[in-house]
């Protein structure tokens, strides 16, 4: 019998199998693509995600990130500098790859190419049922993404989704160059969401996203957002869909008596940015925190929904109340970066991990105010190209 079973080989399930198997518990995980594989995604670690990380991804980082081009509505541009690193850009199929190498390293069973399809009760585990064969497990893991089967089957469904599609383009090297460092955040390019451009080693990651679930136009979104960037200089482009996790701040259930949600399969990502990486971590941490108290009979499983409830959804509320108020109210948040740019540095406190967004409405009049200011030196420059 295995200890935990992790369904699911993203950051937030071989972040889990690498600790668990590193103190020795027996970890067998189920990935049901071989890796390496690809996942949609923009491959942006901030750096609040990056402290989080606890091996070094340093022959993940394809870019690094010091300035961010926001793109508002009536053509108008604003840039953001700082100082130190904001964001690391990863490409997803090394980053995802090498987690799980760390992962298979510390003594976690790998079974890539295998699908989970359920699980039933068994003297004091469950058995869980994939196409290649049965397992028992003391402990169930669902860290199958945003469409968590895992989700389904325990009847933990969370918060709502959004949509995304996201191309992988490769052009001309001059292009990719002339963006290192940087990257593109454009407002402009659909209704209640983003338009990105992240430079990675040989490609850009060009995309849009919604937290709107239903989006008629998305695919004219992001051809324009793509002929706007790129201006017909492709030599090839892969394009992805997927959705987004768009949680609203109440409050969820996380758990049962032997399963856990960790990642996406929670739809606890970053209502304000679609930033899931971090959580997907932080999710992880807390469930190895929860599940070794659990084998050492301190505490049931319910923990985690405790601890999740309260450590993790009340920012998440924050955030949804301020994607709400931004995304409602463009023109606004235009306004008061070009008369109170400060107010940018409240943004860059957050993805730093040096703030979160607990009563935004507070703090956000005393960064703009100047009453309080960024750890990080930013500098602000008005209409860029
Ligand atoms: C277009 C797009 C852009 C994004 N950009 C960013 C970004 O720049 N930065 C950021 O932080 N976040 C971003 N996100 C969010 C981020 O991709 C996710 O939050 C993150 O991947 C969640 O990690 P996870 O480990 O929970 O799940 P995933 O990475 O989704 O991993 C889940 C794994 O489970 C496997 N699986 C699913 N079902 C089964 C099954 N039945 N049996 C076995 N295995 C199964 C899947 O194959 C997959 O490998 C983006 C999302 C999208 C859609």
């Amino acid at each position: 019998m295995y200890d935990v079973m992790i369904i699911g080989g993203g950051p937030a399930g071989s972040t889990l199998g690498r600790k668990l198997s590193k103190e020795g518990y027996k970890v067998l995980l189920i990935e049901k693509h071989v890796f390496p594989r690809y996942k949609a995604c923009g491959g942006g670690i901030t750096r609040r995600c990056y402290k989080l990380l606890d091996v070094d991804i340093s022959e993940c980082i394809e870019d690094v990130t010091y300035e961010i081009i926001f793109r508002f509505p009536n053509d108008k541009t604003t840039a953001l500098q700082t100082d130190k690193p904001i964001i690391y850009q990863v490409d997803r199929v090394k980053f995802d790859k090498y987690l799980i190498d760390m992962a298979a390293y510390y003594g976690c069973e790998i079974h890539d190419g295998e699908t989970f399809y359920d699980f039933y009760e068994h003297d004091k585990g469950l058995v869980v049922v994939t196409d290649k064969g049965e397992y028992e497990t003391r402990v169930l893991v669902g860290a199958d993404g945003i469409n968590s089967n895992m989700a389904h089957k325990a009847s933990l469904i969370n918060g709502k989704k959004g949509i995304a599609l996201e191309g992988e383009v490769y052009v001309d090297n001059s292009l990719i160059d002339g963006l290192k460092g940087k990257v593109v955040v454009d407002f402009n390019a659909i209704k209640y969401g983003y338009g990105w451009v992240f430079p990675k080693g040989d490609r850009l990651s060009i995309g849009v996203g919604t937290f709107l679930n239903k989006v008629s136009d998305i695919k004219e979104m992001f051809s324009k957002m793509i002929e706007e960037n790129v201006d017909g200089n492709i030599k090839d482009c892969k394009i992805y869909g997927h959705q987004l996790s768009f949680p609203d701040g109440s409050n969820g259930t996380f758990n049962n008596d032997k399963i856990i949600l960790i990642g996406d399969a929670t739809r606890l990502a970053d209502p304000f940015t679609g930033e899931g990486i971090y959580n997907a971590l932080l999710t992880a941490d807390i469930s190895f925190d929860v599940i070794k108290k659990h084998f050492n009979g301190k505490c049931g499983l319910d923990e985690y929904t405790l601890r999740l409830n309260r450590e993790v959804v009340p920012d998440i509320r924050w955030a949804y109340r301020l994607a709400q108020f931004t995304y409602n109210n463009m023109d606004f948040i235009e306004k008061s970066v070009r008369y109170f740019p400060n107010v940018l540095s409240y943004f860059v406190d957050i993805m730093m991990g040096d703030n979160t967004y607990m009563n935004f409405k507070l703090k956000v009049p005393m960064y703009a105010l100047r009453i309080m200011s960024s750890k990080t030196k930013i500098k602000v420059e008005k209409n860029v190209p």
